[in-house]
């Protein structure tokens, strides 16, 4: 029986990369439903390809283009529009696997509900997990929904823990640390004074991944880091000071766990997003990705050097927004995104990115984040502080 999935996020770059790893297994999966927020052109291709049964455009103009290009070209897709849409596809009876690859805060309600509904999640949308952590893992505990790290770093660190091990489980007592490796992306070199000018375009020359512009601006500020950080305390259920970042410029080595006996397990290949979005397909099988040999005569080396917090607060901020728990890390969340959306548009400099998070995180009161309401209201709290920051530092 072929198995069913729901791309969210499908025109993305991750969702792009799914639909390929897909269509080199027609016998094994097929995509049941796609969505985007509101490329219908790109979505049109894609339908072309793919046949999905479903569609969701959340703008719904966009929605009723699609639809209307649809049955023009005689396809017989149904278009859905609307939010809540997104939350009714990724939990349809018939799905089985749901890529969560939607960017930002928005994954967050559509990902609960293909968790709630007990389908196989597989999370590259890391900002829903570093919003709303406790609840996100205990609702998969509780429905039985079983959580594939799609992130490269968390999927080697997967890999690299002993078979039998599952995400939201404690690790095991052999383990002693977790070595989270970053690229340091482009600006690794650049001192202080050289990131005052920096451009959108310079921050998403990403020196070996390509990938949609928010992550790429993340991963220029160590923010992706400083998420993903976090991303690995919830999915492993272990504390910050286990979790060693180190930068490795050239990408090979996508993470690693060290044991109590001194072995060092990485986990290692091209950087192409293909892998890990095949490991999580075919678990606990393998199938091909489409992705070439490594090359370690051309690698050649392999560096290390330590993350630099002064020219990257993120990383930092990140850190201490976990110890201090609560609606702290949804605030941070909600803070970088418009921060990063102001940047990518011209509004503020690239410095500003980590002023605004701080100045939002101690402007809005941290909350226990007992509900996923509480974390919403945080979550919209946040962006309005942080839109009002940006506004004062916008140049006149
Ligand atoms: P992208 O910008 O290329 O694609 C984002 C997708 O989300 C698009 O399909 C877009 O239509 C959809 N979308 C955007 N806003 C939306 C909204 N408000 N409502 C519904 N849908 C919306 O992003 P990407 O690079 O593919 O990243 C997707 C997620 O995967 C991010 O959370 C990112 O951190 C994570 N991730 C990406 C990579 C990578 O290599 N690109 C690697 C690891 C993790
Ligand atoms: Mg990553």
């Amino acid at each position: 029986m072929t198995q069913q999935v729901c791309v969210l996020g499908a025109t993305g770059s991750i969702g792009v990369s799914t639909l390929d790893v897909i269509s080199r297994h027609p016998d094994r999966f097929s995509a049941y439903a796609l969505t985007a927020y509101a490329n219908v052109d790109d979505m049109l291709t894609l339908c072309r390809q793919h046949h999905p049964r479903f569609v969701v455009m959340v703008d719904e103009d966009a929605a009723s283009r699609l639809a209307k290009a649809c049955s023009a070209e005689g396809m017989d897709i149904e278009v859905l529009s609307g939010e809540a849409a997104l939350c009714e596809v990724a939990s349809k009876r018939d799905v089985d696997v749901v890529m969560a690859a939607i960017v930002g805060a928005a994954g967050l309600s559509p990902n609960l509900a293909a968790i709630h509904a007990g389908k196989r999640v597989l999370l590259a949308n890391k900002e829903s997990l570093v919003m709303s952590g406790e609840l996100f893992m205990s609702q998969a505990a509780q429905s039985g929904s079983v959580l594939m790290p799609i992130d490269s770093e968390h999927n080697a660190i997967y890999q690299a823990l002993p078979d039998q091990y599952r995400c939201g489980d404690a690790l095991p007592k052999s383990v002693r640390r977790l070595l989270l490796t970053a690229s340091g992306g482009p600006f690794r070199k650049h001192s202080r004074s050289d990131l005052l000018d920096v451009s959108p375009e310079d921050a998403c020359r990403h020196p070996n991944w390509s990938m949609g512009r928010k992550i790429s601006v993340d991963s220029a500020s160590l923010m992706n880091k400083g998420l993903e950080l976090i991303e690995a305390c919830w999915l492993f259920s272990v504390q910050p000071e286990q979790v060693d970042v180190h930068i490795h410029p050239e990408s090979v080595i996508h993470s690693m766990v060290e044991y109590s006996d001194g072995s060092v397990m990485a986990q290692m290949g091209n950087p192409d997003m293909r892998t890990p979005i095949a490991y999580g397909l075919a678990w606990p099988e393998r199938m091909d990705a489409g992705v070439s040999s490594l090359n370690l005569f051309e690698v050649a080396q392999l560096n290390f050097e330590r993350p630099d917090l002064e020219r990257f607060p993120c990383l930092r901020i990140a850190q201490e927004a976990f110890r201090a728990g609560g609606t702290s890390c949804a605030i941070m969340n909600a803070a970088n995104e418009v921060a990063v959306e102001a940047f990518l548009k011209g509004n503020i400099g690239f410095l500003a990115i980590p002023d605004i998070i701080e100045a939002a995180l101690s402007r809005v009161t941290s909350r226990t984040a007992s509900s996923i309401e509480t974390v919403i209201e945080a979550d919209l709290h946040a962006r309005q502080v942080a839109q009002e920051l940006v506004l004062q530092r916008r140049p006149h």
